[in-house]
């Protein structure tokens, strides 16, 4: 298939959470697979990589025709342009420290018409034959990630397939998160550049929806994983969108995301300070706690975070985005509590003032026990992956979460709501038969929480050998992307 994947973020070059890990994986899998594939994402910053391809494009947008280049780079493994326009090159992703940028509407716009437009020029390799442009070697297949690119099938109608172009175009939409839905007012709408026979399309009670656009306009729907397809059509987690999605039947699927290997194997990491295997956790372990590589990368993240260097308790991790998404007033609930567990507890996060000030205030209260770090660090979050014995993930809802998944490859035992991907990926523990992956917990609340974390303790301090297990199982699951963008490959064929 001919496949052109639109995003907001790609990693390593932009990424705030999952969003860019998948959009930088999920080519590289189908690339692997065998389809020529273009990935396109807005050139934030005069990236290193990247060369400009010559390629100019025009297209008149709010009152002004605006000039944007495409700059190319294969570092990704697999054909990457970069939109550059002097709106979307200016340092920040959606916004800077004073807050989101006020025309987020005009760069994803941009994004969303050029990368039409690469689609039918820009050549594409593909093993031994010659390159050419996507739409010359067959129908294209466009792969739109969130709200961000939500005008591309909007335009593609429009546009393009009004004049006769592109016909036998189609797009797959994928939910990497619903909260999310890019609302504009439609006193914008004149800017867009669309005849007024598109306005329903984006009218979402009486605002501009792009996430509703893509979702009524995209010949199929993909949520990142069979539950969150199944939640976001109920009120709870529909975010208003829920009807929208019911509408869509059968055209919605669920799939779960991988991860991607080059990035995250703890035998291969050069983030952390010892590499590591399933062996680290022994089958008769004489004492609790990891040996070996992972034993390594604990004392050294204590060290490095001014913890006590204790392999006698267990560290409960927690990385994430600082947002009630991520149930971080269950943890804010549990804290005092957790303070003074058989434990010690290592964050890290950026997001909302009041989280980073809880997380702060928790360390410098109890400096021996708790040590967080307010910040983005990418190597932090992989020593912190390999270093805890249990990561925490009590999200309120959770598309896929990729976290668990990288704690599952790690030897880390993930203890997760059950909600979402979480509840896809991990399988609670049963003492009774001896299966499982981690600890599921329900409903979204402080006991139930707590309850949950007192049982982990437990198997840690008192049944090393279960709790070795249980990370074995773990390290043995397969969530690599091969069999990911298998399905995705289906769904959009079909
Ligand atoms: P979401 O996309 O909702 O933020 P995911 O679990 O799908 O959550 O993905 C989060 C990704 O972002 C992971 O790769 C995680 O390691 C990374 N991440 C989140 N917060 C931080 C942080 N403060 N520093 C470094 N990496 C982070």
């Amino acid at each position: 298939m001919e496949i052109c994947s639109v995003s907001a973020e790609i990693a390593p070059w932009s990424k705030t959470g999952g969003l860019g890990d998948v959009a930088a994986a999920l080519p590289k899998a189908l690339k692997a697979a065998g389809h020529r594939v273009l990935a396109v994402a807005p050139r934030y910053k005069a990236y290193q990589d990247g060369w400009d391809t010559g390629i100019r494009l025009r297209f008149p947008l709010f009152g002004a025709m605006h000039e944007v280049s495409l700059y190319h780079t294969e570092s990704a493994g697999f054909d990457l342009l970069f939109v550059d326009h002097p709106a979307i090159c200016r340092g920040g992703i959606y916004g800077d420290a004073r807050g989101g940028y006020g025309d987020n509407l005009f760069r994803f716009a941009l994004l969303s018409r050029a990368a039409i437009e690469a689609a039918r020029r820009f050549p594409v390799s593909a093993g031994g034959s010659a390159p050419r442009a996507l739409s010359e070697a067959g129908p294209v297949h466009f792969l739109t990630h969130d709200w961000h690119a939500g005008l591309l099938p909007v335009y593609l109608r429009h546009h393009y397939q009004h004049a006769g172009l592109l016909r036998d175009a189609r797009v797959t939409h994928v939910i990497h998160n619903l909260a999310h839905q890019g609302q504009h007012s439609f006193d914008d709408w004149w800017g867009l550049d669309l005849p007024n026979a598109a306005a329903p399309t984006l009218d979402m009670h009486g605002v501009m929806n792009l996430m509703k656009a893509a979702l009524v306009s995209a010949d199929r729907v993909v949520a990142v994983s069979p539950s969150y397809a199944r939640e976001i059509t109920q009120p709870e987690h529909g975010f208003g969108l829920d009807g929208v999605l019911r509408a869509r039947g059968s055209a919605l699927t669920g799939i779960i995301n991988g991860i991607d290997p080059t990035e995250w194997s703890p035998t291969a990491d050069p983030h952390l300070p010892a590499s590591f295997g399933p062996e680290v956790w022994p089958e008769a372990p004489i004492a609790p706690g990891p040996v070996g590589g992972k034993a390594i990368c604990k004392a050294k993240l204590q060290a490095e975070l001014g913890l006590p260097v204790r392999d006698d308790l267990p560290i409960l991790g927690f990385i994430g985005r600082l947002t009630g998404q991520k149930g971080i007033d269950l943890l804010e609930a549990v804290a005092p509590w957790l303070a003074h567990q058989p434990a010690q507890v290592v964050l890290l996060g950026t997001g909302e003032r009041r989280y980073e000030e809880f997380f702060a205030e928790f360390s410098r209260r109890f400096p021996r026990a708790v040590a967080a770090k307010v910040g983005f660090d990418v190597g932090l979050a992989h020593r912190i992956t390999a270093g805890a014995d249990i990561l925490l993930m009590p999200s309120r809802f959770e598309p896929c979460g990729l976290n668990q998944l990288y704690a599952l490859a790690y030897g880390t035992v993930p203890l997760v709501h059950a909600t979402g991907g979480l509840r896809d990926t991990v399988q609670s523990f049963d003492p009774g038969r001896e299966q499982g992956t981690g600890w599921a917990f329900s409903p979204a609340a402080a006991d139930a929480f707590q309850h949950a974390i007192s049982v982990a303790l437990v198997t840690w301090h008192r049944f090393p050998s279960s709790f070795a297990a249980i990370a074995r199982r773990g390290m043995a699951e397969q969530n690599d992307w091969g069999r990911s963008a298998a399905a995705y490959a289906r769904v959009m064929a079909g």
